[in-house]
């Protein structure tokens, strides 16, 4: 399910029963049932749902509501603010500072789209003012130096990396020592991803970690992963301790629901979603704006 459909389904739900005639507690109990169905077939997991459902029948309290107030409101705000509250970790999203180099370090499964995030947020940036730039401490897959080269170049974002040496750590520092003498303000450094979560990639990760200490980690995630984002964000988190999540691909056929529940997983912000392939694809992530698109 698409994230648009979960929000015209969650929006239905609460017509239907806003505008019924007969606003009684059935039927706001049914409405909840639906919309945690909803919630439940986009891949969001159980046990979230299953507090969203609480909080909102704790909430509204229809048993004691006084016959006076406006029910309909008090139902569209509470069923708003806990969707709000599923994507909000309350965690304040990483703040580069001007005049000084903010090194950035992405991680990711390959595939998700961090090679192609990394160029769209060292762009963001760079219209923004910063001095930014590109490194690419990918030394596993061939083929990945090429990749970055041509985004970079196709942006005009300058870059470093090595078609021969096999140690991304050393690539990673080499990189990031010359763009920081260079007095770049923003470092971005694109690393490795395997197709699964395995021991090589995360001792990779850690090796790279210690060489430049980033000040920031983004761990990027593909929006069509489902139900295994929660699994795959956290044993991401206790290796690499990512401090925020780009989710991508939220433009295809995704539900969204399994990215929605790693931000929960590990306590960590969105703080921009890929929507679409092209370097200007990219927007900031802020909860209660998402949470009004998807309902429409
Ligand atoms: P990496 O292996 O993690 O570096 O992934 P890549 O950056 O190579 O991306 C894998 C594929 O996903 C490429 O075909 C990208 O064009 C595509 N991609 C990345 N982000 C998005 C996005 O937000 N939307 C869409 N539709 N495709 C994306």
């Amino acid at each position: 399910m698409v994230l648009q459909d979960l929000g015209r389904r969650i929006n239905a739900a609460v017509s239907d029963l806003t505008r019924s005639q007969n606003l009684d507690e059935k039927a706001f109990d049914g409405m909840v049932k639906e919309i945690c169905n909803a919630l439940l077939e986009a891949d969001v997991n159980v046990k979230l749902v299953s507090t969203l459902r609480k909080s909102i029948k704790n909430t509204v309290n229809f048993k004691d509501l006084p016959p006076a107030v406006n029910k309909k409101r008090l139902i569209q705000k509470a069923v708003f603010d806990e969707l709000v509250k599923l994507v909000d970790p309350h965690a304040e999203p990483f703040k580069p500072k001007k005049g000084k180099p903010n090194v950035i370090m992405f991680v990711g499964l390959q595939g998700s789209g961090k090679t192609t995030t990394c160029t769209k947020l060292a762009r963001w940036y760079q219209t923004r003012g910063f001095k930014s730039c590109l490194v690419c401490a990918d030394t596993f897959r061939a083929g990945a130096f090429d990749q970055l080269k041509q985004n970079a170049t196709k942006a005009k974002i300058p870059y470093f990396g090595s078609l021969t040496s096999t140690d991304p750590a050393l690539v990673a520092a080499e990189g990031v020592a010359k763009f920081k003498k260079e007095r770049f303000e923003i470092i971005i450094v694109d690393t490795s991803g395997r197709h699964r979560q395995e021991k090589d990639l995360f001792d990779e990760m850690t090796q790279i970690q210690r060489a430049i200490t980033p000040d920031q980690t983004i761990m990027v995630l593909d929006a069509t992963i489902g139900q295994q984002a929660e699994a795959q964000s956290k044993a991401f988190k206790e290796t690499a301790d990512f401090g925020s999540i780009i989710i991508t691909k939220t433009d295809g056929h995704a539900s969204g629901g399994g990215a929605i529940s790693a931000v929960a997983a590990t306590h960590t912000p969105i703080v921009f979603i890929g929507t679409g392939e092209h370097m200007l694809d990219l927007e900031r992530f802020q909860p209660q704006p998402f949470v009004s698109k998807m309902l429409g």
